[in-house]
């Protein structure tokens, strides 16, 4: 336990008067992570108490100058009077007895344990020979602090295991000697001044070259013991290894050569041995000192090896075998920490305040459903049940519907709003994009119409008379309001006339005030995280909250991800749709695909065309729009009603497009990415995607379901100029794979969990090791995460308190660093 540390930091503060002076960035921040690192160590419940009383809870920038030097105080007494027998001081004993860990040194002693005020989460300078150059070198690969470096695990290995004599070396293969040095020295191959090394080991002697890197030599010193590993090939008829991994026999256990040699992704100024070698050190000196979050018995139950021992197989097995459990530990421990995280969240809701239970007026429901131009599908209707039995329990409603696109579940979310208003709740349904929630918009006032009569005439408010038998508001607020209308339309929200709500979801952050929200609905999940969703409930009005969305991802992985939220998949489309025909076109069959769309507007249909994605500025993507504008309409389909649609136009400029290409008054629609979602015209059969290959395959898909929402064939083409080899298989994969799970997967497979979900931005802890493919661990870790939390739902047990400290660290800490 770090207690001097703590001790000299609070003789300081005193000494500087109680300024809050004596660590930089302020004592609390210094407080809760001292306390993280060091609670884990508390065996006995006294102790744990006492610490928590004085260090759970301390908010020392806030308080009074009193309050801080009482508060010193006891600390300091605390810290006096600590029973050395509560206090395990060895934090070798964390690594579970009885598990073996490998020993990584053999010649030195164990190293000096790091100084008392080092800490795993201390920064990566503290390690001996990482300059700031090495540190922001490193730092480009997320990794600043010990753990970081502990946790940043190799893309793959190398397999140098299998060693062999001299004499039973093979041509063309990996191999792997163990060797003695003859000679050295620096000649000239070809014009490069290299280094040739002459090795022996009793069965013969082979020649190994280094290419241009005559600073070698000096490595080699004749009687030299030395593993070699690398690929053997033939040169003038000699056996010859060709710039091979080396390592001399002195070091502290092999690393480059001779056994699985991990490879870690690398930037601009790091070098393969210079990574290896410092990570190796890292472990060794390190890896021992992670405390194991993981409740022993858990552990056990799962047969998962001790955190260390993983850590340290992770980047050096000894064999596959080790190495297939080490990820399976770890992968464990980010199913585990996710799930736990995600299953405290729904305690805290369901803790909260009650929602309200709304009743159903079943007539009033059925005349409105009939009223719809066509009949719901099975799946829209059990969707339906599930929510409408929600909506009428106290507990508020907490549901995600998932639904391929085009699935209709827009439709789904009407009627839950509807069922609000007659309850005279308030109900907001949040749309990822200003475009899409006008589109939201209209279409709920179309079918608002078919049986109520709408009484006003106003753009972005409608009353309507007759709906659930009473009079009824929907508003559409976005941020491209004019201040007055703002104004009048907040007004209305506030004194409770406007009943529904659309909008961005700066409807529910920018200080509206509902007089009454009874239910809110998000669109399209995947913008919106865990914590996002926990902030919309803390609102204060705890509403029932229903989040679609169209990102399908297999029902497990969705239990692990939203666990916090019941789950509808809505696995029907609506009779009728197409298979929308893709096609991945090379550059010189860009005219192909332009003669191909004037066709099919000569036959009477429409078409969108994307513009490439751009990274930078809105206004460049705008820019170039615009430009890919102007000469698809003035060179490429002069006789063509060609119109453009960006992110920079006002609502109402947006808002005409829309209208003229839904009644057919443009044929071709020229857009920005901005109509990945939702946008829903029938007539349009083509779709045409620039730059396919900088899109993500869920998008992709995406654009592609803008089409083949009619009657009519549809199809997809996508022009890429020089696409790289990922976007190669991406656009390979949508020219196959139609359905929307598979694509999914796919796309998960090819970006890797934490990128597919935004994990970084939605404050979900990393998933680095797991894999959607490990169902059978998805299941055991969320499992166990709800037979845990069964148990001991706050964490509160001693034998749990290294597991609260954990799940904090990374659901509060990583979330606050990145
Ligand atoms: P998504 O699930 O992608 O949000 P939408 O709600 O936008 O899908 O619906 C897509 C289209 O399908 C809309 O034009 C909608 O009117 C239509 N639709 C919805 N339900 C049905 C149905 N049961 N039968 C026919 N068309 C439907
Ligand atoms: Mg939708």
């Amino acid at each position: 336990m770090e207690v001097e540390t703590l001790r000299n930091i609070l003789l300081l503060e005193r000494k500087r008067g109680y300024s809050n002076t004596a660590v930089i960035g302020g004592l609390d921040k210094y407080l809760s992570r001292w306390s993280m690192r060091n609670r884990g160590e508390l065996t006995s419940a006294e102790a744990l108490s006492k610490f928590n009383a004085l260090l759970a809870k301390h908010n020392y920038a806030q308080w009074s100058k009193d309050k801080r030097q009482a508060w010193v105080q006891e600390v300091l007494d605390w810290l006096d009077g600590l029973d050395k027998s509560t206090v395990s001081k060895l934090p070798a004993r964390i690594c579970q007895e009885g598990q073996k860990v490998s020993k990584p040194q053999t010649r030195r002693q164990r190293p000096v344990p790091p100084l008392d005020s080092l800490g795993l989460d201390s920064p990566i300078t503290n390690v001996k020979g990482v300059s700031s150059v090495l540190s922001s070198r490193l730092a480009r690969l997320g990794v600043r602090t010990i753990r970081d470096l502990l946790y940043f695990f190799p893309r793959r290995h190398l397999d140098y295991s299998q060693q062999r004599k001299i004499s039973e070396l093979e041509v063309d293969k990996e191999q792997t000697i163990l060797a003695t040095v003859w000679e050295s020295h620096v000649t000239k191959l070809g014009t490069l001044p290299s280094t040739e090394v002459i090795l022996g080991d009793g069965t013969g002697n082979i020649r190994a070259v280094w290419f241009n890197q005559p600073f070698l030599a000096k490595n080699f010193r004749t009687n030299d013991i030395v593993m070699i590993s690398g690929k053997v090939t033939e040169f003038r008829g000699q056996k010859v290894f060709e710039s091979p991994e080396w390592e001399l026999l002195e070091d502290r256990g092999l690393v480059h050569t001779g056994r699985l040699v991990p490879v870690y992704a690398l930037t601009k100024g790091l070098h393969p041995r210079q990574m290896r070698s410092l990570i190796k050190r890292v472990i060794d000196d390190w890896a021992w000192q992670v405390p194991d979050f993981l409740p022993e018995e858990i552990r056990q139950r799962c047969g998962l090896m001790s955190l260390c021992e993983a850590i340290v197989q992770a980047h050096y097995p000894d064999n596959y075998a080790t190495k297939s459990e080490a990820r399976k530990r770890l992968a464990f421990d980010e199913l585990f920490l996710l799930q736990l995280g995600v299953l405290s969240k729904k305690r805290e809701w369901q803790e909260g305040q009650p929602g309200s239970p709304f009743s159903l007026n079943r007539d009033d429901l059925a005349k409105f459903i009939n009223s719809l131009p066509f009949k719901l599908t099975g799946a829209q209707q059990r969707a339906l049940d599930d929510i409408l039995a929600d909506l009428q329990r106290s507990r508020p409603m907490s549901r995600l519907l998932q639904g391929e696109v085009g699935s209709g579940k827009t439709v789904v979310a009407t009627i839950a709003l509807l069922v609000a208003a007659a309850n005279n709740h308030q109900g907001a349904l949040m749309a990822p994009t200003e475009i899409l929630a006008e589109q939201h918009f209209r279409s709920v006032c179309f079918v608002f119409s078919r049986v109520g009569r709408r009484i006003t005439e106003d753009t972005n408010i409608a009353y309507y008379d007759g709906l659930m038998s009473r009079r009824l508001g929907v508003a559409l607020l976005t941020g491209s309001l004019s201040e007055r209308q703002r104004y009048t339309l907040r007004k209305e929200i506030e004194e409770g006339r406007v009943d529904i709500v659309i909008g961005t979801h700066a409807l529910i952050q920018k200080g509206v005030e509902f007089s009454r929200l009874g239910l809110a609905v998000i669109d399209e999940q995947h913008r919106f995280g865990v914590m996002q969703r926990a902030a919309l409930r803390q609102k204060g009005f705890n509403p029932h909250v229903l989040v679609m969305t169209a990102t399908p991802i297999p029902r497990t992985l969705a239990l692990t991800l939203y666990g916090d939220l019941d789950l509808t998949v809505i696995d029907e489309l609506p009779p009728g749709r197409q298979k929308v025909l893709t096609r991945w076109l090379r550059p010189e069959q860009r005219q192909k695909a332009y003669d191909f769309i004037r066709r099919r507007v000569l036959a009477g249909e429409q078409a969108f065309i994307i513009c490439p994605l751009i990274e930078g500025s809105d206004s460049v993507e705008v820019r170039a729009a615009l430009d890919e504008y102007e000469r698809l309409s003035q060179d490429v389909f002069p006789e063509l009603r060609v119109g453009i649609l960006h992110g920079r136009m006002s609502v109402a400029e947006k808002d005409r497009v829309m209208q003229a290409f839904r009644d057919g008054r443009l044929d071709i629609l020229v857009s920005t990415p901005v109509v990945e979602v939702g946008i829903d015209v029938p007539n349009a059969t083509v779709m045409l995607v620039e730059a396919a290959d900088r899109f993500g395959l869920s998008q992709l898909h995406q654009f592609r379901g803008r089409v083949g929402r009619g009657s009519k064939q549809s199809y997809c083409l996508l022009l890429a100029e020089k696409p790289s080899p990922e976007g190669v298989e991406r656009l390979r994969a949508i020219e196959q794979i139609y359905d929307g799970f598979a694509l999914a997967e796919k796309d998960l497979e090819m970006r890797g969990p934490g990128e597919f979900f935004g994990t970084r931005q939605s404050g979900l802890p990393d998933l680095r090791m797991a894999r959607l493919s490990d169902v059978a661990l998805l299941e055991l870790a969320r499992n166990e995460a709800i037979r845990l939390f069964q148990q001991d739902p706050r964490l509160e047990k001693p034998e749990h308190h290294r597991l609260a400290v954990e799940l904090a660290r990374v659901w509060q800490v990583q979330g606050e660093l990145s």
